[in-house]
């Protein structure tokens, strides 16, 4: 299990592993997990000793709060998540500057919500698929004639309505959106008003093959809408604390 920590007079966090996230680790696997842990083990007692004295309380992450503007699989990215010591909240970013840096985290007073910038359908996709598949072929006329309406469909989205398809994205910030039924009625019904006889039989069937598979898929867009706080704090400020923040608020 992560143990996250809090230094209560510092506002400095830290993240103790049982596994090893230390790029020592991750990328020479020629070391063992002994040697490796053993690294992670000091960086937790030079905290320790770092912070010797001082009040240290454990937070609770809080589930799917999870963000990040890069892919998942992007090792060199600043990300956010939310944990709590069950009174307060707070914001902690994760970052990592270089590939051969250790993760980092700090603390950030605030708060962040997720804005849906951007509702988008897989022109290209659907282009590729009905040329594919559809035989006869389509005109291009009726590929656009059935991409105009399918937009018009999702600029009139409110995304909250859809269920969300988690596994489709490698990025955190693009989230991939089913069709409901209603919509889907909708979209089939103003087929009609496109494609008739076979050729409206064929589209049916296109539209029912993929409504789950990720051609028809819709793509929402969000953005990190970070707030950060001045937080004002509730006890007295140690002396060297406070003229030390003074100092960097001075500089700014
Ligand atoms: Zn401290």
């Amino acid at each position: 299990m992560n143990q996250l920590i809090r230094c209560k007079n510092c506002d400095e966090i830290f993240m103790k592993t049982p596994f090893d996230h230390c790029p020592v680790y991750m990328f020479d696997p020629e070391r063992s997990l002994e040697n490796s842990r053993s690294i992670e083990t000091d960086d937790y007692q030079d905290f320790l000793t770092h912070h010797q004295g001082h009040q240290l309380e454990d937070l609770k992450i809080i589930e799917d709060s999870f963000v990040s503007e890069k892919a998942y699989s992007e090792p060199v990215k600043a990300s956010f998540f939310k944990a709590t010591n069950g009174k307060e909240k707070f914001v902690i970013k994760k970052f990592r500057e270089k590939i051969d840096e250790s993760l980092r985290y700090q603390l950030i007073p605030g708060d962040y919500s997720l804005k849906c910038t951007d509702i988008e359908i897989q022109a290209e996709e659907i282009s590729k698929q009905l040329k594919k598949e559809l035989n006869p072929p389509l005109s291009q006329n009726k590929i656009d004639a059935f991409l105009k309406l399918y937009r018009a469909i999702a600029e009139d989205v409110d995304i909250k309505d859809l269920e969300r398809i988690p596994e489709e994205s490698q990025y955190p910030l693009e989230i991939y959106y089913k069709l409901d039924d209603i919509r889907l009625m909708y979209l089939l019904r103003n087929c009609r008003n496109i494609f008739k006889g076979q050729e409206y039989s064929a589209m049916e069937e296109f539209i029912h093959r993929h409504k789950d598979d990720g051609v028809l898929l819709l793509k929402a867009t969000y953005k990190i809408r970070l707030t950060e706080i001045a937080k004002p704090r509730k006890k007295a400020i140690p002396a060297s604390f406070a003229s030390k923040k003074d100092k960097i608020a001075a500089r700014k």
